[in-house]
């Protein structure tokens, strides 16, 4: 190899979930290790999210006395996500891969200091399923103090929750006027704020207490992690990726990577031209990812000969855009809405067509789906004023007075009877009130005979769980009724270049492409076109970071 400006034994293109964890995989084998961020921030979307990992039979599980092994592990995934020949990013073999690795990289990273625990309850997606989990499978970084990151502290994304409270507290506030663990989650919040003032901590949580300790970890065993720094180009020499282009003071630089690349770039959610070709009608204004998901890395290892697959697939997000949503860097999801009692999701010509709970990404393939028979995106989500007073409605108070806009601009509409709410949302009133009716048949029977919402215990979750006997199921009832329009969003991109077991990037005739390994939403994803649980996304980008570090010390 010749021509470098520098060269190391690993390089990563984006800082992405696996990035980190790879680079210190290879730091640990005693190699030498680069990562590369386009953008002026490091930690990606990982770093804004929830920081949930979802990893089956991890060691948190076996410490609370939480069943769970690798064959229920094994049994959901074969029944949740199956063998689809259209879904080659989800084969068995990486299947099984991840789930025997996503142990094994948590291990890993607690030897490297690494702070985790589990939420105690988070339902697997499809905990029915054979092998689902009922308390969940989730793993979360502890809050962290970004002060430890020294001079590079500033260089951490910010995440989603600007708050110094851990995501288990963080999901009881909503219940904070009914339940005594949620008053003391808030006493816990309010007691940290208070210590950061007096001791200048600066707490963060969730996924940026995840790459933040990620980054901590990386800066000390001696990751050299740039901003400001994108891959231009694979460097390609006899079939093999040997190095990349990125930029150093506004001038290509050319980079030699000894042992290999790896891409954990993120995927296309905010390229409108890759959407118009793979998910038509989509819009990049949906999405909540951070800017630099812009999907030129996956065309670059195209360009290389990678195979691509579920480039039709995102992470659902059901949301709902009052005015000037558009600009939100974070897009308002509604299913906490449409999943609680009282309340439900019809069609523009008001029939039900689906469960309101279950996975989020199966919720918005669904209103695709139904879209194709009667106009459904928009759908609306109806309540009575019950979840007005007690549910956050994109982004404000539960029982806070709306903005006039959303009045006057037609987003939310509001009336004494169905029949004047259906008037209002131009449905037919007699179809609107025979929908409300039939559900409610259903709430007096605690059985949802059409769709079976709160049949299973994620249902519930996502409901309220002061509410009896089912924490999902409420009659629509109480007036002045309500609706707001519910779209379909996203948090990412399923598909990508076609990965094996080891990470390894694979051409379309089934061979490696020596030197590349890629991870996380630029690879297509190991779960097909599901979300089967919390963490889907973030888990598998490390240990499939973790996999492809090992191949590459072990082939180098
Ligand atoms: C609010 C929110 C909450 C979420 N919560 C969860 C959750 O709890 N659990 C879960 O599993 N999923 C969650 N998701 C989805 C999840 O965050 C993403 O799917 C996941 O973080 C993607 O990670 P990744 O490893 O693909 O890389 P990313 O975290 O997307 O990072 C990729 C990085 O690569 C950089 N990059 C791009 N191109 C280049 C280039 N050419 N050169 C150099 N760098 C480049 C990008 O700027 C970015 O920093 C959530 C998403 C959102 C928006």
């Amino acid at each position: 190899m010749s021509g470098f400006d520098e060269t190391f034994d690993f390089v990563v293109a984006g800082s992405g979930g696996g990035s980190m964890c790879a680079a210190l995989v290879a730091r640990s084998a005693g190699k030498t290790a680069l990562v590369l961020e386009k953008t002026e921030l490091l930690g990606g979307t990982t770093c804004k999210s929830g920081g949930v990992m979802w990893i089956p039979n991890n060691p948190f599980m076996a410490k609370a006395g939480v069943p769970d092994s690798l064959e229920a592990g094994t049994k959901y995934l074969d029944a949740v996500v199956g063998d689809h020949n259209d879904a080659p990013g989800a084969s068995k073999a990486r299947r099984q891969a991840f789930l025997e690795n996503g142990p094994r990289m948590l291990d890993f990273l607690m030897g490297q200091g690494l702070k985790f625990s589990r939420i105690t309850s988070w339902p697997d997606y499809y905990d029915e399923a054979p092998g689902g989990s009922v308390p969940g499978r989730t793993v979360v970084a502890d809050l962290f103090d970004a002060n430890e990151l020294g001079d590079k502290a500033a260089l951490l994304r910010p995440n989603f929750l600007p708050m110094p409270v851990s995501l288990e507290d963080a999901l009881q506030l909503p219940h904070v006027k009914k339940s005594w663990p949620a008053k003391k989650a808030l006493v816990r919040m309010g007691f940290r704020i208070i210590l950061s003032k007096l001791t200048g901590k600066r707490y963060v949580t969730a996924g940026a207490a995840l790459q933040g300790r990620m980054m901590k970890a990386a800066i000390q065993a001696g990751v050299d992690l740039r901003n400001n720094s994108p891959v231009k180009e694979l460097i390609v020499e006899d079939g093999a990726v040997v190095g990349v282009v990125t930029e150093k003071d506004g001038k290509p630089w050319r980079v030699g990577a000894r042992l290999g690349v790896l891409v954990n770039a993120g995927g296309f959610a905010l390229n409108q031209a890759m959407r118009d070709t793979y998910m038509p009608g989509s819009s990049i204004i949906n999405t909540s990812v951070t800017e630099g998901d812009t999907g030129e890395m996956i065309q670059e290892m195209m360009r290389h000969g990678a195979a691509i697959a579920q480039m039709d697939s995102f992470v659902g997000s059901p949301l709902t855009m009052p005015p000037g949503a558009e600009h939100w860097p974070m897009k308002p999801g509604v299913q906490g809405v449409t999943a609680a009692p009282h309340a439900i999701m019809v069609d523009q010509t008001g029939v039900r067509y689906m469960n309101e709970g279950g996975s989020y990404t199966e919720y918005c393939q669904r209103m695709m789906e139904r879209n194709k028979e009667a106009p459904a995106i928009p759908s609306w989500a109806i309540f009575d004023n019950r979840v007005m007073k007690n549910v956050m409605i994109a982004g404000t108070m539960p029982g806070s007075k709306k903005p006039d806009a959303w009045t006057e601009s037609g987003y939310l509409h509001t009336a004494d009877t169905i029949e004047g709410l259906a008037a209002s949302l131009k449905i037919d009133p007699a179809t609107l009130r025979g929908t409300v009716d039939r559900f409610n048949g259903f709430v007096g029977q605690n059985n949802d005979a059409d769709f079976h919402r709160g049949a299973r215990e994620y249902d519930k979750w996502l409901g309220d769980p002061f509410h009896k006997p089912n924490q999902t199921l409420g009659e629509i009832a109480e007036g002045p009724f309500h609706a707001v329009p519910v779209i379909p969003g996203d948090v990412s991109t399923l598909g990508g270049v076609v990965c094996d077991e080891k990470a390894r990037v694979l051409r379309a005739d089934g061979k490696p492409i020596k030197g590349l390994y890629a991870t996380g939403t630029s690879a297509a994803s190991v779960m097909g076109r599901t979300s089967p649980g919390s963490g889907v996304n973030i888990g598998p980008s490390f240990v499939f970071g973790y996999l492809a570090a090992k191949d590459a010390v072990a082939a180098g």
